[in-house]
Parts: C-alpha cells; structure tokens; sequence
C-alpha cells in the first residue's frame, strides 16, 4: 500500500514528519476527504478547488500545481487499486522551530495523502440516523476545511456517548451544521440550510444535494432556521462525502416526521445516486 508524501507516491513507513510540524503542533493546515465509487473519483475538481481556497485563506502556498495533485491522486488510487473508499488529503505550513506566527521566510508545505476502503453505509440510508442537538463551541472561520477540529470531535464524542449517529450544532438558536455534516430541514416542500458563511463548510456533497434540489423540483431556501424550526420539519437530513444523503429519523427526543425516512429525502438519495460515477458499487 502506498502513501502520498510531497510529491511521492512511498510507502508508510518511509515517511517522515517533524515533531515540530505546524500540523501537529498547531493544527496549522488543511484537509480533503474525496470519495472514491468502482475506481472513479467523485468530484474531485470541486475538492482540489476547495483544498486551494481553504490554503488561500491560511495564507499557506502549495507547493504544487492542481494538474500535479490531481495526478498524484489518480497514481495513488491506481497504485493501491482501491474500488470503492477515500483518498484522505492534508498539507499543513511546514515544519519551523515553535513560534505561533507563520515562518518567515515561508518553509514548504508537508503534503501527505493515503487511500482507505469504506463502505456505503447502506443501512443507515435506508433507515434513518438518530442525531442529537449541541451548543457550536467551533471558531468564527468554520468555511476552513481547517485539521483544528477539536470542537467537532468534542461534540462527535457526545453524539456517540448517547447513542447517536451526528452531533446537529447550533450556535444560539441558529441550527449551523454537523461535526462533520451540512444540516437540512424540510417544510411543507421546500427546503431550507444554513448559507454558506463563515459558519459552516460548504460541502461539496451540500452542492451536489442543491443540484439535485433543481432537478427534482425542490425549491431551495439558503437561510438559518432555528432549533425550534427544525423540529418543526417535516423531513430531515444531514450530508457529508462520506455519508451522501442522510435521513434524520430524531433531534434528540423529538421524532422527525413520522420517524421513518421523509419522501423528499428518498427523492434526493435516488438524484445523487444517479450522480455516482458507477451503477454497481456496494
Ligand atoms: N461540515 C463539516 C464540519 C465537515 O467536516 C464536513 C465533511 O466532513 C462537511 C460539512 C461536509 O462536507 P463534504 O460534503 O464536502 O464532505
């Protein structure tokens, strides 16, 4: 199995990173996940486009060119011969003697990536997820796809501590997003999510979803909603790269619906799946 290290594709234990890595001292650096469906990537442009956006706002440069990454994406799952699972991605600002502000001069970016295989998680599709609702503890630049993610594991932690699939986040009475989801309400046949601001990440699985919204006639309402609100949807769902299009079933005690997956939400799960790059998968 070979991993992704700079530019080469090595194995695991060659790689080398410094105990003074900005990464691993400073969370200083940022992050993909892609899916990877019978060999095919799925929106890869949109993650690459959104790795470069997130390094653009920590002011960090990559070192490579999106061509080239692109590239060593495709060497790496080739290599690997993964069918169906994630390439994880990261690059953080390099490693520098301790000091909180960026090295000047700039060092190079440590870039690293590997290949995992997951599964669809086809049952819970089908049924529908549990969630429970927590205060946003997160910082004010939620759009960086950012490796600080201690507020999101935080609150993962009690999702999982009780039970639940999700940890739903709001920050006041504003329903942002998941540890590691966008959030969707649905009333009356429209659909509602939280804008893309600095509060949430704009998921790619979250662009595909309002593609899909068009397609099958869903009219879409980009603004904040409330706790109450959103117990107060008809439907429900959250969405990530790596759980597509998930129904939500309960907001902690209260059911969602008539606690089975809502009919809009299944509308939704046929769109994306037709968007997959191959029919036959598991
Ligand atoms: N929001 C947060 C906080 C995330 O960590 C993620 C992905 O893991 C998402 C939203 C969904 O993003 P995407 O659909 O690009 O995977």
């Amino acid at each position: 199995e070979k991993v992704l290290w700079n530019d080469q594709l090595t194995t695991r234990d060659e790689v080398k990173i410094g105990i003074e890595d900005r990464g691993y001292q400073f969370g200083d650096g940022i992050y993909e996940v892609i899916k990877v469906y019978g060999g095919d990537v799925f929106t890869a442009t949109e993650h690459i486009d959104r790795f470069y956006s997130s390094a653009e706002k920590i002011a960090m440069a990559l070192p490579y060119t999106k061509d080239v990454l692109h590239h060593l994406i495709h060497q790496l799952i080739e290599e690997n011969e993964l069918e169906n699972g994630i390439v994880y991605l990261q690059a953080t600002r390099g490693d520098s003697p301790r000091n909180h502000p960026y090295p000047n001069p700039a060092v190079e970016a440590v870039l690293t990536g590997y290949t995992r295989e997951t599964k669809r998680p086809l049952a819970e599709l089908e049924a529908g997820v549990p969630v429970i609702l927590i205060e946003d503890i997160r910082w004010l630049r939620c759009d960086i796809k950012s490796l600080n993610l201690l507020g999101n594991v935080m609150a993962k932690q009690q999702a999982v501590e009780k039970g639940c699939f999700e940890a739903v986040q709001h920050r006041g009475d504003v329903i942002t997003e998941g540890s590691s989801s966008n959030a969707f309400g649905i009333k009356d046949g429209t659909l509602y999510t939280h804008p893309t601001t600095n509060l949430i990440l704009n998921g790619i699985t979250r662009q595909v979803i309002l593609d899909c919204c068009k397609e099958i006639g869903l009219p879409v309402v980009e603004e904040a909603f409330t706790v109450e609100q959103a117990k107060q949807m008809d439907e429900f769902f959250i969405s990530s790269t790596g759980i597509e299009v998930m129904p939500v079933i309960k907001l902690d005690d209260h059911v969602v619906g008539n606690g089975t997956p809502g009919e809009w939400t299944r509308k939704l799960q046929h769109a994306f799946e037709a968007k997959l790059p191959r029919k036959l998968y598991v």
